[in-house]
């Protein structure tokens, strides 16, 4: 089974991710907890170039191939074999990402970024997405001074990854769960694992 968590800067997926890692393991299930990007020998020097500020103005089109690169290392190197081998994965961050942050974020044509994540994952779909709906005001707040090349585009660049998000989950409900990402931690959660529980093997 694989679970994706998305969201915003500060959202509280990485924290939520790691929640519910625990608790499927507290119920006997091998887990594999990982997050994108940076979860490969290659995907972490992607993450230092995608990340890092003096690649400020990278051209769009540029980081929309280098994250579908990390991804595609990402599917064949940690989360197919995972699966193959029965085991959980609970995924902070995927495809999605890239429609919101790629697409809606930075204009590119939501189609085309969707063909070139497709080409890359082999197709691979999560059974659940969690989406932590927060704010980006607050989101943002709660990085504190921390802010990587994308934490420090403007407010308006963030808002257009939350409505992409929002709209990502509208159209597919069977796939998504919305959890407001202002509501404290152990609720959050425990939403989390009431609609894992529903889908667990
Ligand atoms: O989730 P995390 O903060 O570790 O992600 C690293 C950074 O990469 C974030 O600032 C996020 O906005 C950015 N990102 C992106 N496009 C993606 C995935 C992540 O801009 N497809
Ligand atoms: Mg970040």
């Amino acid at each position: 089974m694989f679970i994706a968590f998305e969201g915003g800067e500060g959202s509280g997926k990485t924290t939520q991710s790691r929640l519910l890692a625990i608790w499927l393991r507290d119920q006997g299930y091998d887990v594999v907890q990982t997050r994108e990007p940076g979860s490969t020998k290659v995907g972490m020097r992607l993450r230092a170039i995608l990340l890092d500020a003096v690649h400020q103005g990278l051209s769009a089109r540029s980081e929309a191939l280098l994250y579908a690169a990390d991804r595609a290392e990402h599917v064949e190197k940690v989360i197919r074999p995972a699966l193959h081998r029965g085991s959980m994965v609970v995924c902070d961050r995927y495809v999605d990402s890239s429609l919101a942050y790629q697409g809606a974020g930075r204009s590119l044509k939501k189609e085309d970024v969707a063909k070139v994540n497709e080409w890359a994952t082999g197709g691979l779909v999560p059974d659940l997405t969690v989406l932590i709906d927060t704010p980006p005001s607050i989101g943002l707040t709660r990085l504190g001074g921390a802010a990587d090349r994308i934490e420090s585009e403007p407010l308006e660049f963030h808002e257009r990854v939350r409505r992409e998000f929002r709209a990502l989950a509208a159209a597919h409900p069977d796939r998504y769960l919305v959890v407001d990402g202002t509501l404290d931690q152990r609720v959050i959660s425990e939403i989390v694992h009431d609609r894992v529980r529903e889908i667990l093997p």
